[in-house]
């Protein structure tokens, strides 16, 4: 059996002849990668019924937060600043309630992007609700018009940690899709990449058996099969020891 991995989707606005049909979808990248690294990604509606979370996470060897719009900052006692861009409430609540039960349980997790940033408040972290604006005016720029696949910045990468077993290197080129940003780091977790103007572009938690997460987009990039689809290959494989695991424990109980 593969590795059943959680995708929590966004809201898609959709029209059919002139009729709003919205929809949930998550962008095909993720799961061609997560396929690709051998795991059978489901993808989950959004929802604040703590039931049907409770459902969707019993069935998961490991969570992946994905891209998408920015955190509202109450989730992390701020009031909202003026650049701060559109938010999903109940995307937040989602994604906040699996992502606590997941840090509870030691569930492997893959947070990029919005990810990184959705980990980091989860485990009790702050953001910059807008780097430009609110980090200085040193910083590099960490938005690229052009083709997704295609690196935009260079980062800095530690010793000593899962992001730099996947590059083999100390300095690796990424895209960039963010204006937001880890501000204070969750307690328990470590940074692990660095942008050359000091912008946290990865972290990992250094008391669960697999949190990792990055500030760029792996998915858009694992085609390259470089350290952007190790990093998915590391997940799953997390989440196969995991499942493992699992399957054992109900075994034991039989
Ligand atoms: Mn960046």
């Amino acid at each position: 059996m593969k590795p059943v991995i959680g995708l929590v989707s966004r809201r898609v606005s959709f029209t059919h002849q002139q009729r709003p049909y919205p929809r949930y979808g998550v962008a095909i990248s993720y799961s061609d990668a997560l396929i690709a690294a051998g795991a059978a990604p489901i993808i989950l509606p959004l929802t604040e019924d703590l039931g049907l979370l409770s459902t969707y996470y019993g069935m998961l060897d490991g969570l992946v937060l994905a891209g998408g719009q920015d955190i509202h900052p109450l989730h992390y006692g701020e009031e909202p600043h003026r650049s701060l861009d559109q938010v999903d409430p109940l995307r937040d609540i989602t994604e906040l309630d699996l992502c606590r039960r997941a840090l509870r349980d030691d569930l492997p997790i893959f947070g990029i992007c919005r990810g990184q940033q959705l980990l980091n408040v989860a485990a009790g972290g702050t953001l910059y609700q807008d780097i430009h604006s609110q980090a200085g005016e040193d910083r590099i720029r960490h938005f690229q018009d052009f083709t997704q696949e295609w690196p935009s910045h260079s980062i800095l990468v530690e010793e000593g940690s899962r992001l730099r077993a996947a590059t083999d290197s100390s300095k690796v080129l990424i895209n960039s899709y963010h204006h937001q940003a880890v501000k204070e780091l969750a307690q328990g977790f470590k940074v692990t990449a660095r942008a050359p103007d000091g912008i946290i572009e990865a972290i990992e938690s250094t008391t669960h058996s697999y949190v990792v997460a990055v500030q760029w987009h792996p998915e858009l990039m694992a085609e390259r099969r470089d350290f952007n689809f190790t990093l998915f290959q590391y997940f799953v494989e997390a989440a196969q020891a995991r499942q493992a695991a699992k399957a054992s424990a109900g075994n034991a109980l039989k």
